[in-house]
């Protein structure tokens, strides 16, 4: 693949001119976009994000608002007042910057990781490369190994269209809602919302709460509930991420509600005044079109190889697909894959090797569509190991993997607080 490569109106290159350059689109500018512009940029490549807000850092960024923004788009954050990662900061980075020295805490919250995201983008000079207010709405293949890339203005509605050598999708997955189907929820008189939507406990002050999914946003929105609703009940199929605690009535699944009533599999009753469905999000990519083959079905994304490669144009890349993992590294590690790939140090199998991987993995993993992606602890490492391995680049430390796996079997604590010891320990502390 990188013989083809060739750049007309290649500009704005800071680092190393080198021989191979491409045309590379960015379609997000969160924490995923950031590292691909910079890994691009790096390489020397010609790179130009679109960002279809105003801001860079993507759900890291809070609003009020929910519904459509300003100009008419869907709001994309799904962030919420007082939101604490459920990573420490020493998992949440990448791996060429640090966050400030002063900031103690290893659980921190939503600003200071915007503020790291904003940090990174100065320190490595990216804004000059990021378009905002720029939407894409079509990205397909066209001949010669090139990919026609409409854009549109999200002010002035102006469409453009621009070619480029390859494409790299950052455009998030928590913006979608998953909401299952509850027989009787559409008669339900009190107010139903998707986490998407909820920004604070506020309006819950007194009510009977029902919280649907202990994910992680259930089980955190649960805990911020809990000190203004009069009840709080987590309605669960099984969760790791739940500390049954006081204040926090479990619940299992929920088999229909009738009226204010929420009849739970186990017969049990409750009157609900509102419910907040925590029942996660779809990975969606309307842009792109039918030819690239990738489609999403219950939540698993096919037609990408090492989730990460579209396996019919392998110069479309979608990026952040594996879940249950510490995303900020991980972005950097498939970045490095990436731009192997395109230089054509690394090759990747026949088309039909890939498929036939793709369908093994599949089936090799007993599991429903819809948590296929789910690394876990035990995933992460062994794809971690498997990008670094397949593409000889560097890999993410093994201290990462055992903070990860400690930070899950003690669940969240925010009095502790972690430091990196070297690439094989790490220590905790009382903050
Ligand atoms: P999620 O991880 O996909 O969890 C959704 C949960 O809802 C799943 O356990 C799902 O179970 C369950 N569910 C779906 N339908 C249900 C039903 N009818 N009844 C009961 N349970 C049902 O989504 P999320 O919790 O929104 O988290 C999304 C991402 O945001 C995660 O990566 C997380 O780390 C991140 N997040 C981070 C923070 C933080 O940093 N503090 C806070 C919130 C979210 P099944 O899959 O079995 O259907």
């Amino acid at each position: 693949m990188g013989s083809t490569g060739k750049t007309e109106d290649v500009k704005d290159i800071d680092l190393v001119e080198k021989e191979f350059k491409m045309r590379i689109a960015v379609i997000g500018a969160g924490a995923s976009g950031l590292v691909a512009i910079k890994y691009c940029i790096q390489d020397g490549h010609d790179c130009e994000a679109f960002e279809q807000t105003e801001s860079l850092g993507g759900t890291w960024n809070y609003t009020d608002d929910v519904g459509l923004d300003k100009n008419g788009l869907p709001i994309h954050t799904s962030m919420y007042k007082h939101l604490r990662t459920n990573l420490p900061k020493e998992l949440m980075l990448f791996d060429d910057f640090q966050y400030p020295e002063g900031l103690k805490e290893s659980f921190i919250s939503q600003n200071e990781v915007l503020q790291y995201l904003n940090n990174y983008a100065d320190k490595m000079n990216l804004r000059k490369y990021i378009r905002f207010l720029t939407q894409v709405t079509y990205v397909q293949p066209i001949d010669d190994n090139k990919w026609d890339i409409e854009i549109q203005d999200v002010i002035s509605k102006e469409k453009i269209r621009k070619i480029f050598d390859a494409v790299i999708c950052c455009n998030g997955k928590y913006s979608v809602p998953y909401m299952p189907h509850i027989p009787g929820l559409d008669s339900f008189s009190g107010n139903c919302i998707h986490s998407h939507n909820y920004r604070s406990e506020e309006p819950y002050r007194d009510k009977t709460v029902l919280v649907i999914g202990a994910g992680p946003s259930g089980v955190d929105i649960c805990s911020h509930l809990s000190r203004v609703a009069k009840k709080v009940l987590l309605s669960m199929k099984s969760s790791p991420f739940f500390k049954a605690s006081y204040g926090i009535v479990e619940k299992v699944p929920l088999k229909e509600i009738i009226g204010k009533k929420g009849v739970f599999e186990d017969q049990s009753i409750e009157l609900i005044d509102d419910i907040i469905m925590c029942t996660g999000y779809v990975y969606n990519y309307p842009f792109l079109s039918e030819k690239c083959q990738i489609t999403v079905d219950d939540n698993y994304v096919r037609g990408l190889y090492k989730e990460i490669v579209c396996v019919e144009y392998p110069t479309l890349i979608v990026m952040g697909i594996p879940g249950r993992i510490c995303p900020f590294p991980t972005f950097g590690l498939q970045m490095r894959f990436v731009m192997k790939m395109l230089k054509g140090e690394y090759h990747l199998p026949s088309r039909e090797k890939m498929i036939k991987e793709i369908q093994k993995e599949r089936e090799d993993k007993n599991c429903a569509n819809r948590h296929f992606h789910n690394k876990g602890v035990e995933g992460e490492l062994m794809y971690w190991i498997d990008l670094a391995e397949s593409a000889n680049v560097e890999g993410i430390p093994k201290v990462f993997s055992k903070l990860h796996a400690h930070v899950i079997q003690h669940k969240r604590d925010v009095k502790k607080g972690y430091r990196i010891l070297n690439e094989e320990e790490f220590q905790e502390y009382d903050i």
